[in-house]
């Protein structure tokens, strides 16, 4: 090999460790204020810092943790910020100490980080890491370190995401680096919702072959908490919502009945005792309402029953009679899912490639970023499962 041969292969292997080109300038969406339509900007997004990766955003969904911050947390700190983080995009550059991404790997961005090495990541009894953005921030929310700016001020980045921009930075603990051949316009609901209801259903609340389970909300995080029993082998599956046109949708992912609460003059929790000679064996609530997941809970078999918490809320307190917990039922909560997310996100996206979870059956429309504020309409009103909206060109 000559010098010249020597040199240039150094200089490539040193610009694949640390190819900060300098601040880009992109659009995005930008919330403001709460309650506010978010609107397309030019930001400015800061090169990667030490041990950080900056991302193309190629497509991302909407979802409704997204409008809780906007329309139900409204945290006066936790704005303006960028929404979003339910994306999947390539890396266009990292920082320096970054050895596992090069420019060009397809990526998952996390709202919950795997750094390896904290004590809740070395526990395999929980995925939450002690290092992410939840260790740091404002409201649940917003991270209080950003690398965006627009118009001169600091914009924060939504539970350290933002995939509601073309570009955003992220700390190499907190991306999944995904099979290249996977459809970013399909995985992207793997950073959120799917992961978190199938997680819900096969990891939280751990289903067992031949249980009766019932799962309330059945937006995108419920209907894959629908998946996720089926997978695990429930032999019956209660679907529940509020919407009538849900049911056609819950079939799809495998429950076995449809009931609308609002077809009965008594509590949910005794027509589901009536159905399941005295309750269901699991119970998941994908609302985010205080009282559904009472009823969640009330709807559990005495003895053994286990009733997960996955919607999300953190304005109102919950309660419920004690004896519910002493009569032998378990109360528990999961964030994304219990899975830990480094690990879980590609194996979810292989399980994807090999056709043993659904993704596409979840996608109700396709929109541009620009249309961000229609595809939150839309989910406002119920008129949708999935809204993903392609935000870059690959
Ligand atoms: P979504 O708005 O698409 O779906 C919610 C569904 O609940 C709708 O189908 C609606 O008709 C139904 N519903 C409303 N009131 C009801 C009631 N009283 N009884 C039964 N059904 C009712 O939302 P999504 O994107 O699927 O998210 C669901 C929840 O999960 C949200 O609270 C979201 O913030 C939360 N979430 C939690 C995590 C986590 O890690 N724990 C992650 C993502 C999302
Ligand atoms: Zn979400």
């Amino acid at each position: 090999m000559t010098t010249f041969e020597q040199s240039f292969i150094l200089k490539k292997s040193l610009a694949a460790c640390y190819t900060t080109k300098g601040v880009i300038k992109c659009k995005a969406a930008v919330a403001w204020e709460p309650n506010k339509p978010l609107v397309i900007e030019d930001i400015e997004v800061a090169p990667p810092q030490a041990n950080e990766v900056r991302i193309k955003i190629v497509a991302t969904g909407v979802c409704h943790t997204d409008l809780y911050h906007l329309f139900e947390g409204m945290h006066k700190d936790g704005f303006p910020a960028v929404l979003g983080h339910e994306g999947a995009g390539i890396v266009e550059s990292v920082g320096p100490g970054v050895s596992e991404f090069q420019p060009g790997d397809r990526v998952i961005p996390l709202f919950i980080s795997q750094c390896r090495e904290c004590r809740f990541c070395k526990s395999p009894k929980t995925n939450q890491c002690e290092k992410g953005w939840a260790a740091d921030h404002y409201d649940v929310m917003a991270l209080a370190d950003s690398r965006f700016t627009c118009k001169g001020k600091k914009v924060l980045q939504f539970m350290g995401t933002s995939t509601f921009s073309e570009y955003t930075v992220m700390n190499q603990i907190a991306v999944a680096k995904i099979d290249p051949a996977a459809p970013l316009d399909k995985v992207c609901l793997l950073g959120c919702g799917v992961c978190t209801g199938f997680g819900a259903a096969v990891n939280t609340a751990k289903v067992e072959p031949g249980s009766t389970c019932a799962v309330f909300g059945l937006g995108a995080v419920g209907l894959a908490a629908v998946m996720g029993c089926k997978f695990a082998g429930a032999k019956r599956i209660f679907a529940v919502d509020t919407n009538p046109e849900k049911a056609e949708k819950a079939r799809v992912f495998g429950a076995t009945d449809f009931v609308n609460p609002k077809d009965y003059n008594k509590p949910i929790s005794k027509v589901l005792a009536e159905m399941t000679n005295g309750g269901v064996d699991y119970s998941l609530e994908c609302v985010g309402n205080v009282d559904v997941m009472r009823s969640a809970l009330e709807s559990c078999m005495k003895g053994w029953g286990v009733s997960v918490v996955v919607g999300w809320t953190d304005k109102h307190d919950f309660s419920a009679r004690p004896i519910q917990l002493i009569a032998g039922r378990t109360w528990k909560g999961t964030l994304f899912g219990g899975f830990k997310s480094k690990d879980g996100v590609p194996q979810m996206v292989k399980a994807y490639m090999e056709r043993k979870v659904k993704l596409d059956e979840f996608i109700t429309h396709n929109m541009t970023l620009t249309q961000v504020n229609e595809a939150i309409e839309l989910m406002k009103r119920g008129g949708c499962i999935r809204t993903v909206l392609s935000v870059s060109r690959q």
